[in-house]
């Protein structure tokens, strides 16, 4: 009969190879729910070596629930821009403030109350639970979700294939120490059982893992091949004053982006009609020049292509309703997302190129004038 995977082979494995992260305990210590959870939140879509400098960050603004409670939503989503995700953020200060108000400061300790927290869902609830208050739950991941499709060889593809892979690695969690198994899941995912060239030498089930037997790791797990989101595109506007301040907006609260800073654009669409774009430009007396050039940003479901369109006003003129100037210095600290970031340097880029060649024509200009005396 084949050999079953144990728990306690992946725990021995764990004792001797876990990571050192920030938010973990140390061997005999208790960890933290709020830096579970922090960290947990922030991974949900990102590596741990994107994750740590953010992580340190936000732990020496906000140490504990409280400080965070306390902050402005506006100055959370500063501290997350560039992580992506900024619904993330914003769950993340409601779900602060009802543990202050609902659960006197603490992290309730199951799963179930978790869940009922905004922006917990029952992977969160399963990493919390488990890892800070000790709880038998079993986070799934996808780096999870690759190493028992592996163990099992399970065949059917995903997303169909989650209740199979629950019950497997249900099944495989010890009644004493789920935290330990949970992130020794998810070490073995992240270091050991990667997607591509699986380092099945080093991994402590190589000789209990049914696909490692028939060679066929990289093939799991299945999935069937989901289309990608079509291509949109938009003009983005980018007026500067002539003391540097750049016209910017604030996103809807709900919906992608949701609250973040931006500069105008039009509506972005797969149909999208440049000939229509000027009409949405925001309503200031200026001239607009189309930037050579496009700015490309991937969201999780469509790619989008912007082009730019540049402006510089006199100083004294006013931002229009719903807009707001953005002094030099405090543009760099708003809360943009990576694809307005994007947009600002590919028109300040724009602007330096425009600046040195105009310096190297006035040059040529004197050069000649001086070749002719
Ligand atoms: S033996 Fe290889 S494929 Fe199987 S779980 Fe370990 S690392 Fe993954």
């Amino acid at each position: 009969m084949a050999k079953l995977p144990k728990a306690a082979t992946l725990l021995a494995w764990y004792r001797r190879h876990r990571r050192r992260l920030p938010w973990r305990a140390e061997p005999g210590e208790t960890a933290d729910p709020y830096r579970v959870w922090l960290s947990e939140v922030m991974l949900q879509q990102t590596t741990v070596k994107a994750v740590l400098p953010f992580f340190e960050r936000f732990l020496l603004r906000f140490p504990t629930p409280q400080h965070l409670a306390r902050a402005p939503l506006e100055e959370v989503l500063k501290l997350w821009a560039g992580m992506g995700y900024y619904a993330r953020a914003r769950n993340l200060h409601a779900c602060v403030l009802e543990i202050l108000e609902r659960h006197g400061g603490r992290f309730p300790d199951n799963e179930e109350k978790l869940r009922a927290l905004p922006g917990i869902g029952d992977y969160t609830a399963a990493a919390i639970a488990s890892i800070a208050f000790g709880r038998k739950a079993t986070p799934i991941d996808g780096n999870i979700e690759r190493v028992i499709t592996r163990l099992f060889a399970v065949e059917t593809p995903l997303p169909a294939a989650k209740p199979e892979i629950r019950a497997h690695a249900e099944g495989l969690t010890p009644n004493r120490n789920a935290g330990d198994f949970a992130q020794a899941m998810m070490d073995l995912g992240a270091t050991i059982c990667s997607p591509k060239n699986p380092a099945c030498a080093f991994c402590p089930w190589n000789d209990v893992c049914v696909a490692r037997a028939r060679g066929d790791m990289e093939t799991f797990p299945r999935k069937i091949p989901k289309a990608s989101g079509a291509l949109r595109r938009g003009v983005a506007f980018v007026a500067q004053r002539a003391d540097g301040a750049i016209l910017l907006r604030t996103r809807p609260e709900k919906g992608l982006l949701g609250g973040m800073t931006e500069v105008p654009t039009t509506e972005w669409s797969a149909n999208f009609d440049f000939g229509s774009a000027v009409s949405s430009a925001p309503a200031i007396k200026a001239k607009w020049q189309r930037l050579p050039g496009t700015v490309a940003h991937t969201f999780t479901h469509f790619p989008l292509e912007l082009t730019v369109f540049k402006t510089t006003v006199p100083k004294g003129t006013k931002a229009p309703e719903g807009l707001r100037w953005s002094p030099a210095r405090d543009v760099a600290g708003e809360a943009l997302p990576t694809v307005m970031r994007k947009v600002i340097s590919h028109a300040q880029e724009n602007s330096h190129r425009n600046a040195k060649s105009a310096s190297r024509r006035a040059l040529a200009g004197r050069d000649t004038r001086a070749g002719n005396r």
